[in-house]
């Protein structure tokens, strides 16, 4: 496994057979299974894999945990390396972000709602270092996880918008035994915070079933997944959708499909989870 801080050197790799092909995996660091299985399926589907570790500043707004983000680039590695990694790209913000930097990607529309609404500046810098490191790694694929559903939902229209060439894949969820989605997030939770972050997967799950017996009022969805959230203590309640799935638009009425996808603070902790209805490959598409 390759270990490099710069684009040449990603490059002069990624070029080294031109008919090769590569699987793209960014991540932001502090590794867990959830982050891995992107990594297993990249190895499974290409010749070559590349994982990117970069906690990119553009995607934080001033207040939010930039500074405190977990790190370990050491284990990370370590964790790579077993999952089949050939190259891991670390770049530092003076290569992603050098003096007179000053152009940004944008998607409209599908950034305005759920987690472009809590955070406004946050998918811009999503898309701007996702579109950088497509540009400089060239992936045949791209691996992304559901547990950032939108983040989805926003990359497949960059690159549908402009026409990057590549596939996308979207993995599904990773959980804890409880039901908690992995997140390098959980590790800021206090023992009786952890247990009460098992909320937002309930809360879901209560939807799902509701669904499954043939609820299709959208208020009713979310009235009835809001109270399981009021129920728990330390849980504050940041917004909780039942959306179209393409649009991410709140639905009145439930149709053939749904994301179900709420952002909750367990103490200062932020935390997100959704589910897709009826399954994942339904709502995106068999991909
Ligand atoms: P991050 O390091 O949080 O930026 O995440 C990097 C990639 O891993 C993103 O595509 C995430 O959606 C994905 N990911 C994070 N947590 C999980 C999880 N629990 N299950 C599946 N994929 C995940």
């Amino acid at each position: 496994m390759n270990v490099t801080n710069t684009i040449e050197a990603v490059r002069a790799m990624r070029w080294q057979n031109p008919t090769a092909t590569w699987g793209l995996v960014p991540t932001m660091g502090y590794l867990h299974e959830g982050h891995i299985s992107l990594v297993r399926r990249a190895r499974a589907e290409n010749d070559f894999v590349a994982a990117t570790i970069y906690v990119n500043p553009a995607q934080f707004a001033p207040t939010e945990d930039l500074s405190s983000y977990p790190r370990d680039l050491a284990r990370d590695l370590a964790l790579l390396q077993d999952a089949g990694a050939d190259l891991v790209f670390t770049p530092d913000n003076a290569l992603m972000y050098p003096a007179g930097f000053q152009t940004f990607v944008t998607v409209e529309g599908v950034t305005a709602v759920l987690e472009g609404a809590a955070r406004p500046t946050h998918f811009r810098g999503v898309t701007t270092i996702v579109a950088k490191l497509f540009n400089i790694v060239q992936p045949t694929r791209a691996y992304f996880g559901q547990k950032d559903f939108q983040q989805t939902v926003v990359t497949r229209r960059m690159i549908a918008d402009l026409n990057f060439n590549l596939e996308f894949i979207v993995c599904p969820t990773v959980r804890e035994a409880d039901g908690l989605a992995l997140s390098s997030r959980n590790t800021y939770l206090t023992p009786p915070q952890r247990a009460a972050a098992t909320v937002l997967s309930r809360a879901l799950a209560q939807g799902i079933v509701l669904l499954n017996a043939g609820e299709r009022d959208g208020d009713a969805l979310r009235q009835a997944m809001t109270a399981v959230i009021a129920a728990e203590p330390l849980a504050r309640l940041d917004y909780l959708s039942a959306a179209d799935p393409l649009t991410l638009a709140e639905l009145a009425q439930v149709g053939e499909m749904a994301l179900l996808s709420t952002a909750v603070f367990v103490g200062k902790t932020r935390l997100i989870d959704n589910m897709p209805w009826p399954s994942l490959t339904a709502v995106t598409g068999g991909q």
